[in-house]
């Protein structure tokens, strides 16, 4: 499968069946993103126990591609520690907002490279990006709602 299969079928697929579509429980914290540019709203949740991602789920509506990145975003984070969480997040904006005319640096990403096909449509990669903005906010506590048991 060449690189713009993987990312549609990828995308179609978390689209579909998102992962971690869900509340955890005893999640701790939470916060909320939006892209007004497209309507993407999302809500991630962590539990995170010593440092350590638990657990992550989201809740939301938005395009294909915010719910696909927020999707393969909980798989990616689930069981990392926060300078880990803190490091994808880097790396994944670094993809991102790269020169779509070069070749992407996927290394460390996984399956996260497939993300690398969008940006040769600019308008998207704040749908692709949201996810991981509202988790890195979620983990440092900014502007979020922290929550006590
Ligand atoms: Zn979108």
């Amino acid at each position: 499968m060449d690189v713009r299969e993987l990312y549609q079928s990828t995308i179609l697929d978390h689209n579909k069946r998102p992962r971690n579509f869900r509340v955890p429980e005893a999640a701790n914290r939470e916060a909320r993103g939006s892209n007004p540019l497209c309507g993407d709203q999302l809500t991630v949740y962590l539990r995170l126990e010593n440092g350590v991602v638990e657990d992550v789920g989201f809740q939301g509506t938005g395009c294909a591609i915010s719910k696909a990145s927020a999707s393969l975003m909980t798989e990616a984070v689930k069981g990392r520690r926060l300078e880990e969480l803190e490091q994808l997040f880097e790396r994944f904006h670094a993809l991102l907002t790269s020169d779509a005319m070069r070749p992407a640096d996927t290394e460390g990403l996984g399956k996260l490279a497939v993300f690398s096909g969008v940006r040769e449509y600019p308008v998207r990669v704040k749908c692709a990006t949201l996810a991981w903005h509202t988790v890195r906010a979620a983990a440092r506590g900014d502007a979020a709602t922290v929550k006590t048991e």
